[in-house]
């Protein structure tokens, strides 16, 4: 079983700083766009693991890689708030 490491960490960024963003959507598929991404822009990450096994302990080399996944992730949850794809508007400026 073959798994990206850096997903994880996507995930958990997400998870982390999606109550940042009142404005994002949060839907699924805006969140996916999100993990996508940000997933896009980090280099993955691969370890196999064997049947059964899971990867409990999660490690990036560097604490760097930690915070470009932030930033990437802060950057998708921005973008995709202002173009969600499912077709939520944007929160209007003035209200009606
Ligand atoms: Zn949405």
């Amino acid at each position: 079983m073959i798994n990206n490491l850096v997903e994880q960490h996507v995930a958990a960024a997400y998870d982390a700083m999606r109550p940042h963003f009142p404005d994002f959507c949060g839907c699924e598929i805006c969140r996916e766009d999100a993990l996508v991404y940000a997933l896009n822009r980090i280099p993955a990450r691969y370890v196999a693991t064997n049947t059964g096994s899971v990867v409990t302990e999660v490690n990036l080399e560097k604490e760097q890689s930690r915070a470009a996944i932030e930033v990437a992730m802060m950057d998708g949850l921005r973008k995709i708030t202002m173009a969600p794809r499912c077709g939520k508007r944007p929160q209007p400026s003035m209200p009606a």
